[in-house]
């Protein structure tokens, strides 16, 4: 199954957002017990200065009648606004009559053994509440006081501070993400530059660099290594067009050496027919490897040379009649009809003598590609303000998947391969020069209707 590829700016702003979604909750965590605690505290501190004073209270009113210190602790009880307090004996029984009904219907917790102080939670009516019970000795009197106070004060403290935490959450988590993603895409837009500039860079532009940031970061590195790579690669090209270039004139010499020798050997009239035979095959291949060391030393020497060099005006219709005066006698020894037309006669910046090959180039192919009877038709039109020379044939077409291919230096379609003479370079050629004139060299073509070549200048530049 194919995996969908995650940029790197999301998996970053994932990264980040899981990381703070962890740490924020953590945080929260560590603050909601830290507050927990000190609410505890707090409350503890509330209760036992209320047993102080209880304590005090006691104190003072020592040898006083029972009757006057139930008063006194009822006053007491209502200075703390009613706040739950209560004095037990050691054996569990009331010292004194409950202040209020709400303290004698609380659940106290039992007096217990213990002679240290203690702090407890207790459920009273299903509510929560801190009860302090501390043991008092007063005289011969073993006493226990106790004072309550309600934990609903805390809870609702603690429940909002979960509420903020968790409506926080998600604003921060968008906050922090956009931010992540923001802060990533910032660093990453080097890598798109880059990207994009290598994605430029071709064996025809290998002179070109990728652009140095002075970051001094690891993208700078990164860019200076391409850079150095593509210097590289650029001087073993160059090395390998030069050697092309070089083996191709070199060779011409030679060829064109045995082709002459061949020829003169050819009209002895005293030679054997087997030997005829042979001298005319040696002619005719070397008149093939000519064409194609004439083919390999153009796109050489094209490789080497700067594309904008051409610049006079050259009138194309002058340029159709000369390629197609060329090609017309071949046409006519192959029964196939070539007409012309020049609905408007244009003129554009460029090469005469390079137009003139482009165009011959195109013509040779649809003599090759297009069996007898058929049509070849020339027209040179304007097109939404582009001079656009076209060549039509009624051929043999061009495969669909052969068709992003036959511009390569090289490559020949199958039927062609097997049928008919060609080094699959003339398109490349072709190319060339178009290219050459910032014209388009654009083909289209059914396999049952022929082919049909264009080359389309740029809008008018005279
Ligand atoms: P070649 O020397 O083989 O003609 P080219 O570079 O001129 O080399 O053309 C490349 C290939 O494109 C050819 O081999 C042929 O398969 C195909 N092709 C070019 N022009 C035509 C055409 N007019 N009709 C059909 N096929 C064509």
């Amino acid at each position: 199954m194919l995996k969908k590829p995650v940029s790197i700016s999301l998996r970053l702003t994932i990264w980040f957002g899981g990381i703070f979604f962890f740490g924020w909750v953590l945080f929260g965590l560590v603050m909601w017990q830290s507050l927990k605690s000190t609410l505890r505290a707090d409350r503890y501190q509330t209760l036992a200065r209320r047993v102080d004073r209880l304590q005090d209270l006691l104190a003072k009113t020592q040898g006083e009648s029972d009757e006057d210190r139930h008063q006194v602790f009822k006053d007491f009880a209502h200075a703390t606004g009613n706040g739950l307090a209560e004095i037990f004996s050691a054996d569990g029984s009331r010292a004194y009559p409950s202040p209020s009904p709400a303290a004698s219907a609380f659940p106290w917790p039992a007096v217990g053994s213990g002679d240290g102080e203690r702090f407890l939670h207790v459920l009273a009516a299903g509510q929560p509440y801190w009860v302090i019970a501390r043991p008092y000795s007063l005289g011969e009197q073993s006493l226990v006081l106790y004072a309550a106070a309600p934990e609903a004060g805390n809870l609702v403290i603690l429940q909002n501070f979960w509420r903020g935490l968790l409506t926080s959450v998600p604003v921060l988590l968008l906050i922090s993400s956009l931010g992540g993603y923001w802060m990533s895409h910032r660093a990453l837009k080097p890598v798109d530059r880059i990207t994009a500039a290598a994605r430029s860079i071709s064996i025809g532009n290998l002179s070109q660099r990728l652009p140095v940031s002075n970051s001094g970061d690891e993208l700078q590195r990164l860019a200076e290594t391409c850079n150095a790579m593509l210097q590289r690669l650029d001087s073993a090209v160059g090395q390998i067009k030069r050697f092309t270039a070089d083996a191709s004139h070199e060779l011409r010499g030679p060829l064109s050496f045995t082709r002459t020798v061949a020829e003169v050997a050819l009209r002895n009239p005293n030679a054997d027919p087997e030997s005829r035979r042979a001298f005319a095959d040696i002619v005719e291949e070397a008149a093939k490897a000519t064409s194609l060391l004439e083919g390999m030393l153009t796109l050489a020497r094209a490789d080497a040379d700067s594309l904008d060099t051409v610049q006079e005006p050259v009138d194309l219709s002058a340029v159709v009649q000369e390629a197609c005066g060329l090609a017309r006698p071949l046409a006519d020894e192959r029964n196939l009809t070539l007409s012309t037309s020049m609905a408007s006669v244009s003129q554009v910046l460029g090469d005469f003598s390079s137009l003139r090959r482009l165009l011959w180039i195109l013509l040779d192919n649809a003599l090759k590609y297009t069996p007898a009877p058929g049509r070849i038709d020339v027209a040179l039109s304007m097109v939404s303000g582009r001079p656009t020379l076209t060549v039509r044939d009624s051929g043999i077409g061009i495969a669909q998947s052969d068709l992003p291919h036959i511009f390569d230096r090289f490559y020949r379609a199958d039927p062609s391969r097997s049928q008919v003479e060609g080094n699959g370079l003339g398109l490349a050629i072709a190319k060339w020069i178009a290219d050459l004139h910032h014209a388009e060299l654009l083909v289209d073509s059914d396999q049952r209707q022929g082919a049909t070549f264009r080359l389309v200048f740029p809008p008018r530049n005279l």
